[in-house]
């Protein structure tokens, strides 16, 4: 059995896939796998940040002064014409300022009597604008050949405003894994079944682990379930393991039909370790093709919350460094107990737990009550996994403890409501 930490640790190990070129429409969500540099500088000249007058300071005094307006700059275009030391050009927010000029004056400030301005309007005051008022100087943001971005960032929405910006339109991002999803036991059926044999359960994990490798972005096939039969699952894991990554659920443990890891050998899998000290879910596959690489296969425990968890926990960060993300850890966030918590023993517990932010602001984190492993439905009512350390003990309330957040959004922030409210 290894523990928590060094099987991530291994997991990471894996290449990521070659990367492969998006447009911009493409690209939010993605891993970069390149340098974006400021292909100018920016902004790329002297820019009104107002609508108003462009005049030199030395024009305006205490008291009105009445200058002549010589010219007009709209957006877009370029002043052919410097401005004296006593006139002043009507200009638009965005516009490149006139040679001669050292700041804006807002338009509200003035009053505009035919091709003349007057400052202060009435009523306005009249202290005169510090040296650059009104104006962003040329890179003032960054120069140009300034790196923006670096290989194994997620791109955010704010991101691809940038790539906008600099004219970077073809981006090179990690290509994503295709995943498959195949659930395994002879006491599976669909979920359509309404008139089930005593002993069968409708099989919950496919369904869910599909949906939360599509809600990742992910192109996902589910297999469907399969029976505990060698040839059947033969057949349907090298389906699966056409593809980047095969996630199979149940059959990994100790019992006669945990028949999974030594199918996947049988496929020339290479099996790195079969048991992580993690609870719930301590038998927990992960292998790779014989060189180390794709395709990866994880076997998670057939309990739907075990699957769940072990899955956020060690198979999600996988996902996001076969695109190249450079650190794919899923964060840690400090929240403040609502409930004692209590882990005995030698394996790290990640219990399901509504977070949402205290009065104070601070996260609190009130765990599920759950009746165990086989619970999904306290998964349901979560949003966070609540991470006991190994041998914790009781934890009291108002404690800190860390949790890894979930949402079916690629990256829920805090700020979440208190259900209780
Ligand atoms: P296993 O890991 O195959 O020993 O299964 C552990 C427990 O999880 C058993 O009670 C199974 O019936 C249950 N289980 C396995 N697969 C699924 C599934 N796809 N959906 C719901 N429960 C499952
Ligand atoms: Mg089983």
């Amino acid at each position: 059995m290894v523990g928590v930490d060094e099987a991530l640790e291994r997991i990471l190990a894996v290449e990521p896939l070659p990367p492969e070129s998006v447009g911009l429409a493409g690209a939010r969500g993605r891993t970069l796998r390149e340098t974006v540099t400021a292909d100018r500088d920016l902004p790329p000249f002297d820019r009104s940040k107002l609508d108003g007058y462009a005049v030199r300071r030395a024009a305006l005094r205490e008291g009105p002064v009445r200058l002549p307006i010589v010219g007009e700059i709209p957006a877009g275009t370029v002043p052919d014409f410097a401005i004296g030391p006593r006139e002043a050009a009507a200009i638009m927010t965005g516009a490149p300022t006139p040679a001669g000029a050292d700041c804006v004056v807002k338009v509200e400030d003035t009053t505009r009597d035919g091709d003349f301005m007057e400052w202060p309007a009435p009523g306005r005051p009249d202290a005169i604008p510090g040296p650059g008022y009104g104006v962003s100087p040329r890179a003032s943001e960054v120069r140009q050949g300034t790196t923006l971005l670096e290989p194994g960032v997620r791109l955010s929405s704010a991101a691809v405003g940038l790539l906008a910006t600099v004219g970077h339109v073809q981006i090179r991002v990690g290509r994503l894994p295709k995943v498959a999803v195949l659930s395994t036991g002879d006491e599976l059926t669909h979920p359509r079944a309404q008139r089930l044999r005593p002993g069968q359960i409708r099989d919950a994990n496919s369904h869910l682990l599909a949906a939360r490798c599509r809600a990742l972005g992910l192109p996902t096939k589910r297999l469907g379930h399969v029976v505990d039969e060698p040839l059947r699952l033969a057949s349907e894991i090298a389906r699966g393991l056409r593809g980047d990554v095969l996630i199979v659920s149940g059959g990994v443990s100790m019992g006669r039909f945990d028949l999974v890891e030594p199918a996947l050998e049988d496929q020339g899998m290479r099996m790195h370790f079969a048991a992580v000290a993690i609870r719930p879910g301590k038998p927990f596959v992960f292998g790779t093709a014989p060189d180390g690489g794709p395709p990866i296969v994880f076997g998670l425990p057939g309990n739907p919350v075990s699957a769940f968890t072990t899955f956020e926990v060690l198979a999600r960060p996988a996902l996001d460094r076969l695109q190249g993300r450079r650190d794919p850890r899923r964060p840690r966030v400090p929240v403040r107990l609502a409930a004692p918590i209590t882990n005995r023993g030698p394996r790290r517990a990640f219990l399901p737990a509504r977070v949402w932010t205290g009065p104070d602001g601070e996260l609190v984190a009130m765990p599920v009550r759950s009746a165990g492993s086989a619970d999904i439905g306290a998964v349901a009512l979560a949003n966070a996994l609540l991470v006991a350390p190994e041998n914790a003990g009781t934890v009291a309330v108002g404690e800190t403890l860390c949790c890894q957040p979930f949402g079916d959004s690629p990256d829920p922030g805090p700020g979440w409501h208190d259900p209780r409210a």
